[in-house]
């Protein structure tokens, strides 16, 4: 088979993925309802589970959606009739905060700096203020800004006040490393098509398996994003109670394959080596980044608009896109904005290339 024309995706994912990872789509058909296809979902479970914690006491429990769906059912299953604060940094997590309302889940949006970290010292207070605060939610890496949390502290502050810890980390899952018992995170989400480089259509939420024992005989809030259902279907069946994207699960397997061959430290060093590459080249290019050094998760850069005469960021990404390059606009609403992600299949080589035509588009302005 011949390959595809390789796209050098910089948008935040779904990422660049390898022609290895294209062709393992290409299966002989199979009923997923078949144990040789339970099998396969059963490795994959146990896989992206060993990546984050232990398979004798967390699950990754599948479902087929978005990343969002995933965020979707932790919310909804595992709050119940506690209280949610939410880590609001940015537009993911702002948007914890609006999946949880439809559902009538009662939610403190505690709105936190979008560059710095947490101030344990206001959330503390807004702790004591809500006294019914049963759960957390938090984005790892937000992907809006590339700003990083450090979840030790946070597990930490968690425990001394009993509370239960979820954590977006769709944006960071296989590139930084996380410990599910150290961190006290009891539900951790993520999907298929970021720094694992699969396909996308496939999310899960890695479970603390004490935890959603808890869930049995909590009311389900949603049918089909019931957390606690999926996961006691897969433990019994090794099934996902609903068609699931079968193709994009077989390239997941071999993602993992790859992930596992290259490593999460050394993948992310790779990652970070693009990074020094970016950043070199937009300091060359008079061009600025938000988010300091100290915090920034070195995956995803939301880089200020340059300030030239007839800039546009439309025209900007027409002029890579015809180069097989695509770029992604910004999402903060007070700046001004673009952002890079150097997450996928990606080299050095290709954000040296990226750079080269970025500085040729300026030049023509
Ligand atoms: C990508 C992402 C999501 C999920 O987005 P989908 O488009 O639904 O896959 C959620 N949170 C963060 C931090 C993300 O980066």
């Amino acid at each position: 088979m011949t390959s595809p024309i390789r796209h050098i995706l910089l948008n935040p994912g779904p990422a660049t993925t390898t022609d290895t990872v294209k062709q393992a789509q290409i299966v002989s058909d199979i009923c997923p309802r078949e144990a040789a296809f339970g099998d396969i979902m059963a490795e994959i479970s146990h896989d992206l589970t060993q990546f984050v914690g232990d398979p004798a006491q967390n699950t990754a429990v599948l479902f087929g959606g978005s990343g969002t769906a995933v965020i979707e059912a932790m919310l909804s299953s595992v709050v119940g009739e506690g209280t949610l604060l939410v880590i609001n940094n940015g537009a993911y997590g702002k948007r914890m905060v609006d999946i949880a309302k439809p559902y009538g889940i009662t939610v403190v949006d505690f709105v936190s700096s979008f560059v710095e970290p947490i101030d344990y010292a206001t959330l503390e207070k807004a702790v004591q203020e809500n006294p019914g605060i049963s759960h957390l939610a938090v984005v790892h890496h937000e992907t809006t800004t590339g700003l990083l949390h450090d979840l030790t502290p946070l597990g930490h502050f968690c425990s001394k006040h009993d509370i239960t810890l979820m954590v977006d980390a769709m944006s960071s899952y296989g590139a930084v490393p996380i410990g599910m018992k150290a961190m006290n995170i009891s539900y951790l989400a993520a999907s298929s098509n970021k720094n694992i480089q699969g396909m996308a259509g496939v999310g899960f939420v890695v479970c603390d398996n004490q935890a959603i024992e808890t869930l049995k005989d909590q009311p389900p809030r949603s049918y089909y994003l019931d957390l606690y259902q999926q996961y006691r279907g897969f433990k019994t069946h090794h099934q996902m109670r609903f068609t699931p994207p079968v193709q994009v699960l077989y390239a997941l397997r071999q993602a993992i394959a790859e992930l596992k061959q290259e490593g999460v430290a050394t993948r992310y060093k790779r990652y970070q080596a693009c990074w020094e590459v970016l950043v070199s080249g937009l300091a060359n290019l008079n061009l600025t980044y938000i988010v300091d050094k100290a915090h920034h998760s070195r995956l995803i850069t939301a880089i200020h608009e340059p300030n030239i005469e007839g800039y546009a960021f439309e025209e900007m990404h027409d002029y890579l896109y015809e180069r097989d390059i695509t770029i992604y606009p910004g999402k903060l609403k007070e700046t001004a904005t673009f952002r890079i992600a150097n997450i996928g299949d990606l080299y050095p080589k290709d954000i040296t290339l990226f750079l080269k035509h970025l500085e040729a588009y300026l030049k023509t302005l």
